[in-house]
């Protein structure tokens, strides 16, 4: 039996499904999840001494690859002294600072230790700023596990929104609307018929949760002028777009300012931090300003702030984004070409350091196209290239994410893996 194997029977065991968060445990895709044991750029290591190329990146977090040296260097210098106080460091007015400069719109920003408390809590602060209960969320956007977020559509526009995990109460779920993503006319109806009530609207601007899905300018666009005319809170959930597709996010890339920002992910550089943060008065709400609580033992914690820190600073090299968007192009062009010489039906897209493979004729637009998808020929390129040692995201319905240190030489060895994968998923 492989170490792989014994690991995922042992953790069984202990741990429900063998691991800490579902995806993890290869579901959809089938077989044996791999256990790391390391890491180093673009690689990983798993514990049968497998080496793979990492596309999934920590699902985001690694844009400088792993183990980067200045940024090891920079948790190593704080951690001798202490891990953890529960009262304000310099490091994170620094860190505060940085985000404000990089992300205009935000003013004012509060650290939390993951995307889903920065979610909820943004989603909180939207409520108590309003004084209002709706909020509009987008089929195939995740924004973590918080109640109010697991919803999907009802039957109809206005009927109300349905939980899609057990132990949501349907009581905290008919405060939620789901809307089709870039669908402005649905966006507009729903407005008409309920705008007075929306707290708040939250959308990723670049989706990354159903696989890679660009939302169209005319889209955010409508958002922005929905909620400026019906004075509701515009929540940008930028935990994976943010500092991945662009240096100031979606957010620059589409020229659009929301009123709120939800980061995390790259934020952290791989320790657990997030952020959310925007318009001054209505940040002004928190506590201990205001009357919309919130708080958290490990928020700012000075370990995870080194590491982020870091990474917000290095991210900052003159090019570091167009190298970033060059390799990741190259990689979508490269596979994309593999796939018509297997004449296997393929599209892909990407954005900045961010990717997504379809296994469709064309990119598609929304969760209703995404599930288009041929997921049987997905798992079996999946397992081909893992085979080869290419660890891409196990599901259809998960974007890729490409590292500065994916160079040259690494992307081309992708590509020559897919054209095998690909040959044996035509033959
Ligand atoms: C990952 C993610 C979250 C949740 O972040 P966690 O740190 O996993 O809680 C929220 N929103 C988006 C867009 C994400 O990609």
């Amino acid at each position: 039996m492989s170490k792989n194997q014994a690991l995922f029977e042992r953790a069984q065991r202990t741990i429900p499904g063998g691991v800490n968060s579902p995806v993890r445990a290869f579901r959809s895709v089938g077989g044996t999840p791999r256990f790391i044991e390391r890491a180093e750029g673009a690689y990983f290591w798993d514990a049968d001494g497998k080496r793979y190329i990492d596309y999934i990146g920590s699902w985001g977090p690694m844009i400088l690859g792993h183990v980067h040296p200045e940024v090891l260097g920079a948790v190593q210098r704080v951690l001798a002294n202490g891990f953890s106080f529960g009262a304000p460091t310099e490091a994170e007015i620094e860190i505060a600072e940085e985000i404000c400069k990089l992300v205009p719109s935000i003013e004012q920003v509060r650290m939390v230790s993951s995307g889903t408390e920065a979610t909820m809590s943004a989603l909180r602060l939207a409520r108590g700023f309003t004084n209002r209960s709706r909020i509009v969320k987008f089929e195939g956007c995740y924004h973590g596990h918080a109640d109010s977020l697991l919803v999907k559509a009802g039957s109809g526009l206005l009927t109300f929104g349905n939980p899609t995990s057990a132990g949501v109460p349907a009581d905290i779920a008919k405060h939620t609307t789901v809307l089709e993503y870039n669908n402005v006319e649905q966006l507009n109806e729903a407005f008409k018929a309920f705008g007075p009530e929306i707290a708040s609207v939250i959308v990723e601007p670049v989706a990354g949760n159903m696989n890679l899905v660009r939302a169209t300018p005319e889209f955010l666009n409508a958002l922005r002028e929905r909620c400026n005319e019906y004075g509701s809170v515009l929540i940008f959930d930028e935990v994976m777009c943010g500092f991945r597709v662009a240096l100031g996010g979606a957010q620059q890339v589409y020229g659009i300012k929301p009123d709120l920002t939800c980061l995390g992910k790259v934020i952290g550089g791989g320790m657990p931090a997030a952020a959310f943060g925007g318009r001054r008065d209505i940040m002004a709400h928190l506590a201990p300003l205001g009357g919309v609580y919130q708080a958290g033992t490990l928020s700012g914690n000075p370990i995870a702030v080194a590491a982020g820190l870091k990474t917000l600073q290095l991210i900052q090299r003159p090019g570091f984004y167009d190298d970033l968007a060059k390799q990741t192009r190259k990689l979508v062009d490269g596979l994309t070409g593999a796939a018509r010489d297997a004449k296997v039906p393929f599209s892909a897209d990407s954005i900045g350091g961010m990717f997504g493979l379809y296994f469709m004729d064309s990119v598609p637009g929304s969760f209703a196209q995404i599930q288009q998808g041929d997921t049987r020929r997905f798992n079996a390129f999946f397992h081909a290239m893992l085979d080869a040692g290419v660890y891409f995201a196990p599901s259809a319905f998960e974007a890729g994410f490409v590292s500065s240190a994916h160079d040259d030489a690494i992307i081309d060895a992708t590509i020559d893996a897919a054209r095998g994968a690909f040959a044996s998923l035509a033959a």
